[in-house]
């Protein structure tokens, strides 16, 4: 088993959250999802989908738990911190715990969970899978990628983004 007693605990912690709707004004801050972010023993950060309430399509839990363990850290780099999810990350919940550097990542509804009540995450990682989302346009290109080496011989440092 690729986890412990702790780990169950901290993901319940995250079901919890996801049960915030309940307890706000309008009862419908957005969906029924929470998360949790621990660093060694403490919890650094919790969040819940806000998605309605902000209005912001990226309020996420994950996502806001991500922005919050950043803020609390004064750091985008969360690498040793582990996310616990009460549903599988969406594909931008999941690249922005890459982004943060985000060790490990529990969950525990799974996509399919979510489709059954309106979420379309198991229709974005096929889409994801696909590729075709972005279309880049060819006479931009050049005009873009020389602000970015502009930035790189300027301003880069030896992080790893
Ligand atoms: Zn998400």
């Amino acid at each position: 088993m690729d986890y412990n007693t702790q780990d169950i605990e901290r993901l319940r912690e995250a079901i919890k959250l996801s049960a915030s709707f309940l307890s706000s004004p309008n009862h419908l801050d957005g969906g029924p999802f929470g998360a949790v972010i621990y660093q060694a023993d403490t919890c650094i950060a919790k969040g819940w989908n806000h998605v309605l309430s902000a209005p912001d399509a990226t309020a996420h839990a994950e996502v806001t738990a991500i922005r919050e363990a950043c803020k609390n850290l004064q750091t985008f780099d969360l690498s040793g911190c582990v996310l616990y999810s009460s549903c599988e990350p969406c594909p931008m919940c999941l690249m922005a715990a890459k982004w943060a550097n985000i060790s490990r990542i529990f969950f525990a509804a799974t996509r399919e969970d979510a489709a059954a009540i309106g979420f379309r995450d198991d229709e974005l990682y096929k889409l994801l899978k696909d590729g075709v989302y972005a279309t880049p346009i060819e006479e931009c290109s050049s005009e873009a990628a020389e602000v970015m080496s502009q930035w790189y011989s300027s301003y880069a440092s030896t992080a790893y983004y």
